[in-house]
C-alpha cells in the first residue's frame, strides 16, 4: 500500500492557487471539509450527518483530479490517492483484501482525503464481470461506505468521467451521495484557467516588445478561440508553446526563449481541443 499511496498531492505544493475556474464545487468541498473542523461542538452533539463522501464526474481532462489534490494541500489534510485499476489483483481475495487495506489506512490518517480515481475501472455495474473480481470488490467498496464509525474524520472522493457505468448501489444515500460535475470550462474559466497555469510556464512570455506576465493572457482571443478546450487541452496548449519558443531560440545559445503573442496565436491556431461535445 505504501507504492500507491501519497502523503501529499503530486507536486506537493497544489493549492487553490493553483485551481482555475471549478469555483462552485471548490465551494462545496470547502465547506464540507471546513465546517466540521470550525464547529466540532456543534457536529458532536447534533446527530446531523454532512455529506461528506463524493463523485466527481465529468469530461477528461476537466480538473476532477486537480482539485482532490489542491483540497488536500490548502486543507493541510493527509492525502491518500489510488489509482482505481492499482487495486485490481487477480488473486482472489486479493481485491477486497486492498480495499479494506486502504480504507482502515485512511482511518488511521484521520483526517484525511481518500481519493479514488478512475473510479469506473473498480465499480462498475454487479452481474458482468465473469470472474467475479469487481462485483467483490463493489461490495467490499459497499461495506466500507457504510461503516461510519470508522469513517470518522476521512472525506472519500471518487472519480469518473463515465458515470453511467458505476454500480447505481454505490450512489445511495450514506455513500458516495454527493455528486459534483466538473463541466468543460466556460470562456471566463479558461482565462482563469490559462493565467493559473501560465504561472507554472518558466519562460518569459512578451508582447510587442514589452513584458507581459501574466498580462499576455489578457490577450482576449486566447480565451475565445479555445472553445470546448479542457483544463488538460490549455495545460498542452502551453507546453506547446513552450517547446515551440525553446525551438526557435535553440539556434541563439545564451539567450532567453519567449513566448510571443504571435507564437502563441500560432500554436492555438493548429490546437485542437481532446475531447467532443
Ligand atoms: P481524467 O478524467 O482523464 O482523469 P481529470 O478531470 O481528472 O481527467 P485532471 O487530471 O485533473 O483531469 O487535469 C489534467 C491537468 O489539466 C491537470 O494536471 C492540470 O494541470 C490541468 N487542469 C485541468 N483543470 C484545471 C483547472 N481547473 N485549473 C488548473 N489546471 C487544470
Amino acid at each position: 500500500l505504501r507504492d500507491i499511496s501519497k502523503s501529499a498531492p503530486e507536486g506537493g505544493r497544489a493549492g487553490w492557487e493553483d485551481v482555475g475556474g471549478l469555483t462552485d464545487i471548490r465551494n462545496a468541498i470547502k465547506e464540507m471539509i471546513e465546517l466540521p473542523s470550525k464547529f466540532p461542538n456543534i457536529f458532536a452533539q447534533a446527530p446531523l450527518r454532512l455529506r461528506s463522501n463524493v463523485l466527481l464526474y465529468g469530461p477528461p481532462g476537466c480538473g476532477k483530479t486537480h482539485i482532490i489534490g489542491a483540497a488536500a494541500a490548502a486543507c493541510a489534510l493527509r492525502f491518500i490517492s489510488v489509482k482505481g485499476p492499482e487495486l485490481l489483483n487477480k488473486y482472489i481475495g486479493a481485491s477486497e483484501q486492498a480495499v479494506r487495506d486502504i480504507f482502515s489506512k485512511a482511518a488511521a490518517a484521520a483526517p484525511c482525503i481518500l481519493f479514488f480515481d478512475e473510479f469506473d475501472s473498480i465499480a462498475p455495474k454487479r452481474g458482468h464481470d465473469n470472474t467475479g473480481v469487481t462485483d467483490r470488490v463493489v461490495n467490499q467498496f459497499l461495506t466500507e461506505l457504510d461503516g461510519v464509525e470508522v469513517l470518522t474524520g476521512v472525506f472519500v472522493f471518487a472519480a469518473t468521467s463515465r458515470p453511467d457505468l458505476l454500480d447505481a448501489a454505490l450512489l445511495r444515500p450514506g455513500r458516495l451521495d454527493r455528486l459534483l460535475f466538473c463541466d468543460f470550462p466556460s470562456k471566463h474559466e479558461r482565462f482563469d484557467i490559462l493565467t493559473v497555469l501560465s504561472r507554472k510556464v518558466h519562460l518569459t512570455i512578451i508582447s510587442s516588445g514589452s513584458y507581459h506576465w501574466p498580462v499576455t493572457l489578457t490577450w482576449k482571443p486566447l480565451p475565445t478561440v479555445t472553445e470546448g478546450f479542457s483544463g488538460a487541452d490549455l495545460q498542452a496548449l502551453l507546453s506547446d508553446a513552450q517547446l515551440a519558443a525553446t525551438v526557435q531560440e535553440s539556434d541563439k545559445p545564451g539567450k532567453m526563449p519567449v513566448i510571443t503573442r504571435s507564437l502563441l496565436n500560432s500554436v492555438a491556431s493548429k490546437a485542437r481541443p481532446s475531447v467532443s461535445e
